[in-house]
């Protein structure tokens, strides 16, 4: 942390580095690497690498698409052994944001788009907003061609104790090289649904968070391949068992101390906790295209596997939407359950804290919270807490999306219209498919 252009040029040198990856990310999440080699490490720390903006995927127009990579000091790293074989060389990495070539911030830049979105937390007096991922992943066997399936190896379930299961030691691995990357793992462990695992890493600052989990999947990945599996973060990638969330544990603090927890508050939680939580209602439908962001994402939704359906906030039951986990004082905070981690972190986060910050703003406040289990209430039940349900299929999210001036305003002109053209293509494509469903459900009888 808070390293000096000098001190990363020694220790490059000292540790016998040979290539330097320049990460960025794209609208769509993609985690995009521009490579160099000894001979332009000063000139990559010094953000003179210019790279095609075109050729990533909503970022720029050809007829504007010089770029340049300033990459973040804070977020340099050697990568362990684990990650990069070091037999061509060793790799260190470091997080770029996007400037014009006249050192313009670029707003095709998911960076840039969460940046304004925590300097505006920032104006409204908070130090910063923190957030901790929960991100949950499957474990495939590959083919012997090396192509992903959904085959797995193991029978384990939900913390077992002895799992017979190969993706425990790929599990390990990677949390080794996570730790050697910097990583404070709090917990990892064998999800519900077979082949699923979760790797839960201490919460930070939302951009710290955002990187993190850019750099977590990608790494997740790596270590998987290297064990002849494949790791996904498809947030359903099986029918009929559960899917994979990242659930996002969000607060704010202030002068150093929580700005959520007040013990004298009913809940023990502060005038700002239920702003936001308000805030996170309120916009639920317009930021759920960010969240989850992928046709697929949708199926995950359902009822009866531990991901919501409704937009709704509880003290405890973790069917809603919102669940205020039991810690208080400085761990005070409201878990988001909705988002998966096919989501772009930093516009996850970025669209999140533009809620939140909308509801501080209005002073809005939450309806009561619900104690039940939502999935247990009938259609009436619902409608009388003025429970809402979450847009169920990417369509209607991308409306809802469309409806919603704050979240538009917190991506940006540039994001907000390259992700929405994108993800109709998508659902247009995905409609027009004829799906295997369709032939086994009617071929025979029509
Ligand atoms: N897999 C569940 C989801 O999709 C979460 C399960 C859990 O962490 N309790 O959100
Ligand atoms: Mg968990
Ligand atoms: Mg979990
Ligand atoms: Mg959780």
């Amino acid at each position: 942390m808070g390293y000096t252009k000098a001190e990363i040029l020694k220790a490059l040198k000292e540790e016998n580095v040979k290539f330097l990856r320049l990460q960025i990310t794209d609208i769509l999440g993609v985690v995009k690497n521009v490579e160099v080699p000894a001979s332009q490490f000063e000139k990559a720390l010094d953000g003179e690498i210019m790279f095609d903006g075109s050729s990533i995927e909503g970022f720029t127009r050809i007829e504007e698409s010089d770029m340049l990579l300033k990459p973040d000091y804070n977020t340099f790293v050697i990568l362990p052994d684990l990650v990069e074989d070091p037999t061509r060389g060793r790799v260190a990495r470091l997080i770029c944001d996007v400037t014009y070539p006249d050192g313009r911030p670029f707003e095709g830049d998911p960076r840039y788009v969460l940046k304004r979105q925590v300097e505006r937390l920032q104006k409204l007096g908070f130090d910063n907003m923190y957030a901790g991922p929960e991100p949950e992943f499957f474990l495939f066997l590959r083919t012997p061609e090396g192509l992903p399936t959904v085959e797995t190896h193991d029978k384990a379930g939900y913390f077992d104790l002895a799992p017979i299961d190969k993706g425990e030691e790929a599990r390990r691995d990677m949390v080794n090289a996570l730790v050697a990357m910097g990583f404070e793992i709090e917990a990892s462990h064998h999800e519900v649904a077979p082949g699923q695992h979760e790797i839960d890493f201490k919460y930070a600052d939302a951009l710290t968070t955002a990187d993190n989990i850019a750099t977590f999947k990608w790494v997740v990945k790596r270590i998987a391949l290297n064990h002849g599996l494949h790791a996904t973060f498809l947030p359903k990638p099986i029918a009929g068992i559960n899917g994979s969330g990242m659930h996002t544990h969000l607060s704010l603090f202030k002068d150093g101390e929580n700005a959520f927890f007040d013990p004298n508050a009913e809940y023990q939680l502060s005038q700002t906790a239920l702003h936001f939580i308000a805030g996170l209602l309120e916009h639920a439908a317009g930021m759920v295209a960010i969240t989850n962001p992928l046709v697929n994402s949708y199926k995950r939704l359902t009822p009866g596997y531990e991901a919501p359906t409704n937009i709704a906030w509880s003290a405890s039951n973790r069917s809603a939407m919102i669940r205020i986990p039991a810690r208080r004082g400085v761990g005070t905070r409201a878990e988001l359950r909705m988002p998966d981690p096919s989501c772009n972190p930093y516009l996850a986060l970025a669209v999140m804290a533009a809620a939140g910050a909308d509801g501080i703003e209005r002073k809005l406040l939450p309806p009561p919270p619900i104690q039940r289990n939502i999935y247990q209430m009938t259609v009436r039940e619902r409608r009388k807490h003025k429970i809402r349900e979450l847009p169920g299929t990417l369509r209607e999210a991308l409306e809802a999306l469309k409806k919603d001036p704050v979240i538009r305003e917190a991506l940006g002109e540039h994001v907000y219209t390259h992700f929405l053209q994108a993800k109709q293509m998508e659902w247009d494509n995905y409609r027009i498919t004829v799906h295997q469903w369709e032939l086994d459900r009617y071929l025979a009888t029509y």
